[in-house]
């Protein structure tokens, strides 16, 4: 059928798109809407250059442009999104998609152009939205893994009371004239920080993942083959364990203990997935430049609003005394201590598949302190302990005083200086707490060592090396005294320090 051109006209006005049709570089036709698109009246644009329509970017392509023109089979069509630029120079989205045809007049191009800036700008909101909401959650884990982190802290100083103040009771009870009050007041320490402890452990809970932790570089194939028979237990005989190790894995660094407790946390929620059996499959790989361990079962999985809170610590859909809801939190703090992340991906009837991804390679070992038996008694050095917990400080200067040191104590950053400022001999050794109110540990050291350039440092902390270096509280490298530390660590480490 032939069209009248009347009809075809109608067509292009009646359009809700801009249409032009391009003779390869000149605009040979365009429509109303082109005309309110692009701002140009019609009967300047007819004649003109393609290219003023286009932005400074789309330009470059001319000859890329001027290929697919002339090589195209009629009637393919070739779609992009790209950015249009109006008579008054802004720009904008739009999706063109244009084909090509062959007429008595010669080959031309029809363009096909829709202004998508409502699209594009409800997806960057959309994205805005999910970033966001993505960013709250992470937070709110974190400050909770903060929480508990800080708990763990105190309930740690508590342990070292307990540790040190039992030792002495039996020192003194085994000795050759006991003292009973001494022994008794002793004991008492031990109960005051056992009822300390006990209030704590109402909070002290299972995603504290900030005790510390011993970072190694780890081959994680031979530990999950290491660790595959209690997975296999804890999965039971109805669910199938497949292992597809990637062989060529660099090592990753963590704490092999809490790769196993994460394991198992996800081994037991597949377990719970699959009441009635089927395979869990664990797989590693490299992914640029991180190594992926992925965990995936083929049991119920998820809905979303169940998958979106699965995270949170509590969070659980399991009957009271099944679940605690602290597994994936759990995950969730171990994976983030360690420097990577954990994602999830589930539907409903078919499983669940959980993605970690940690970094790769290998960073130095922390700085150890040995622990050497024998020779460890002080000959008379001066030693300044600085301690917020009362009784940890306490502890720390009877042992040491024992041993044969004279030791100054201070609560705190401020006291300590004032300390030292008004102590006529030597301070051969500054023996703190890293993490204390008011003034930290490297902040007392730096200004005591610049008054006293002799004086040598031993931190002492709850937290792991590696913790405090990436969180700026210590230099990677410094000794550091792990707490709790027995009356035989602290000699050592202190001797150490003295003589190194
Ligand atoms: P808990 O297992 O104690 O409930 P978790 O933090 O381990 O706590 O998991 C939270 C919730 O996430 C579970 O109660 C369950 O609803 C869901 N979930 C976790 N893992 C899986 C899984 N593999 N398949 C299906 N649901 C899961
Ligand atoms: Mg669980």
């Amino acid at each position: 059928m032939e069209w009248s051109e009347e009809l075809a006209g109608g067509l292009l006005q009646a359009a809700p798109d801009a249409i032009l049709v391009i003779d390869g570089e000149r605009i040979v036709l365009a429509n109303d809407r082109a005309e309110q698109v692009y701002g140009w009246p019609r009967s300047e644009l007819v004649g003109q250059s393609v290219e003023v329509l286009m932005t400074d970017e789309a330009r470059v392509l001319r000859a890329e442009r001027r290929r697919l023109f002339d090589e195209s089979p009629p009637g393919s069509i070739g779609s992009i999104v790209t950015t249009a630029r109006r008579r008054d120079g802004s720009s904008f989205p739009v999706e063109s998609s244009t084909t090509i045809i062959e007429t008595p007049q010669g080959r031309l191009a029809v363009a096909v152009v829709r202004d998508v800036t409502e699209r594009v700008r409800t997806e960057e909101e959309k994205a805005r939205l999910l970033a966001e909401a993505q960013a709250h959650r992470s937070q709110r884990l974190e400050s909770l893994g903060q929480l508990a982190g800080g708990i763990a802290h105190d309930f740690n100083n508590m342990l070292g009371v307990i540790l040190n103040y039992a030792s002495f009771v039996i020192e003194e009870a085994e000795s050759a004239e006991p003292d009973v009050s001494m022994i008794a007041a002793d004991a008492q320490q031990v109960v005051r920080a056992g009822k300390r402890g006990t209030d704590l452990t109402h909070q002290l809970l299972a995603f504290a993942r900030r005790e510390v932790v011993r970072p190694q570089p780890v081959d994680l194939n031979a530990h999950i083959v290491e660790v595959q028979e209690l997975l296999r237990r804890t999965l039971g005989e109805h669910i199938t364990l497949i292992f597809r190790p990637d062989p060529g894995l660099p090592t990753v660094t963590c704490d092999p203990s809490q790769i196993e407790q994460l394991l198992v946390n996800l081994a037991l929620n597949a377990r719970d997935a699959m009441p009635a059996g089927g395979n869990l499959v664990i797989d590693t790989g490299l992914l640029d430049d991180r190594v992926r361990l992925r965990v995936s079962d083929s049991g119920r999985g998820m809905a979303p609003d169940v998958l979106e809170r699965a995270f949170e610590p509590f969070f659980t859909t399991k009957g009271s005394g099944e679940g605690t809801g602290l597994g994936l939190a759990t995950v969730y703090g171990i994976v983030t201590q360690a420097g990577g992340e954990v994602s999830m991906t589930s539907e409903v009837g078919l499983g669940t598949t959980v993605t970690v991804l940690l970094p790769a390679g290998a960073t130095a070992a922390p700085a150890d302190v040995d622990e050497q038996p024998g020779a460890t008694d002080g000959h008379g050095e001066t030693l300044l302990v600085v301690e917020d917990e009362d009784a940890l400080r306490d502890v720390a200067g009877r042992i040491l005083t024992g041993a044969g040191y004279r030791v100054l104590s201070a609560e705190g950053g401020a006291q300590a200086l004032e300390l030292a400022a008004g102590h006529d001999g030597e301070i051969d050794l500054l023996v703190s707490d890293v993490v204390m109110p008011g003034m930290l540990g490297k902040e007392l050291a730096e200004r005591l060592v610049v008054a006293r350039p002799g004086t040598r440092v031993l931190y002492m902390s709850g937290y792991a090396q590696p913790v405090l270096a990436s969180q700026g509280t210590l230099d990677p490298g410094v000794a550091l005294l792990e707490k709790p530390f027995t009356a035989n660590d602290l000699l050592a480490a202190v001797r150490k320090r003295l003589d190194g």
